[in-house]
């Protein structure tokens, strides 16, 4: 029933009424809205990646993603109980038919502080990469190099990239597999200058809902792809594994996700993590009782990344990845 004492679309097996249509759709976006910044606000708690009086220089490029973030973060700095500053920065690297216009147009009537940085990297890119090899590489590269240097020239504190969940995962597996190295993509870390450092408040969030959120916002989206140069194909087989994997098995995402915010070291391989050699038997009985010989007892699939403080064993894990 509906509050008028109606029988609903639902009840009655009925189309939705326009008025119900579009009530049921603003319900919809405001449950995305909540659940966006809640995970991004989750992740800048769980990482420290915000904090008093940063000045965070948001990396847009024109794709739903790092509109998605610039969006967020825009939210939860009008109701954080820090001051931080937001700067957002695009490239335009001159790739053909680089619709310059758009990002200022956009940044502007939001009322963001915005700097677009002109550096043709497009021609160096196609001068130095042989013709049918993948250019994104390089492109990264010199793209990574002139951000630093705008960072430091606008005084940032903080770089945030708009890296989502998915892209973290792909980037496990594709150093699993191809790398062989148990290894993602950060959501905080030091550049490889040694001198800025680099957040990822989109960690804990679903590609998924950035597109969708996208779509609600009418983002207008700028394709990455003006240069012609292919996709990494081994990211597309790995990112259409993962779609796979969750169609068939719903929550598995989230619990990998989890996963790497769970590491073991004692029940890896890597010697350097954890000291086999110097293992010592304790006399004390483990409380866990005997693991060597049980199969693992696993929980059901976990439906939403869990807050690292609140993960059981949680200190424990960051004690012994400390250094001793
Ligand atoms: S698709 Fe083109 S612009 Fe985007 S990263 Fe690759 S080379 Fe650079």
């Amino acid at each position: 029933m509906n509050p008028t004492g109606t029988q609903t679309d639902a009840a009655a097996g009925t189309a939705p009424t326009p008025r119900e249509a579009a009530l049921r759709a603003e319900r919809e976006a405001h449950k995305l809205e909540k659940r966006l910044c809640h995970q991004v606000g989750q992740a800048i708690i769980d990482y420290h990646m915000i904090e008093e009086g940063d000045k965070v220089m948001v990396c847009v490029s024109g794709g739903k993603d790092s509109y998605g973030l610039l969006d967020i973060l825009l939210k939860l700095q009008a109701r954080a109980p820090i001051h931080f500053d937001l700067v957002a920065v695009n490239l335009d690297q001159k790739q053909p038919g680089f619709p310059d216009h758009i990002l200022p147009d956009y940044l502007k009537k939001l009322g963001v502080p915005y700097h677009i940085e002109t550096q043709d990297t497009y021609s160096i890119v196609k001068r130095v990469v042989p013709e049918g090899k993948t250019m994104c590489s390089l492109c990264s590269r010199l793209r990574r190099g002139i951000l630093y240097r705008v960072a430091d020239e606008l005084g940032v504190t903080k770089i945030a990239l708009g890296h989502h969940r998915d892209d973290m995962l792909q980037t496990f597996f594709l150093n699993m597999f191809f790398g062989g190295k148990l290894k993602a993509m950060p959501a905080k870390l030091v550049s490889d200058d040694g001198d800025h450092m680099i957040i990822r408040p989109l960690a804990y969030v679903a590609e998924t809902d950035l597109e969708r959120w996208a779509q609600q916002q009418a983002y207008p989206i700028i394709p990455c792809s003006l240069c012609g140069s292919q996709e990494n194909l081994q990211r597309k087989q790995i990112g259409n594994m993962l779609r796979e994997w969750e169609k068939q098995y719903p929550g598995r995402t989230e619990t990998m996700l989890t996963a790497l915010q769970n590491v073991v070291p004692s029940h890896l391989m890597d010697p350097r993590q954890h000291d086999f050699r110097g293992l010592k038997t304790t006399g004390v009985a483990s409380v866990d009782g005997d693991k060597a010989f049980d199969a693992e007892e696993l929980p059901l699939p976990a439906r939403a990344p869990m807050p690292l403080a609140a993960q059981p064993g949680a200190r424990k894990i960051a004690i012994e990845l400390s250094p001793s």
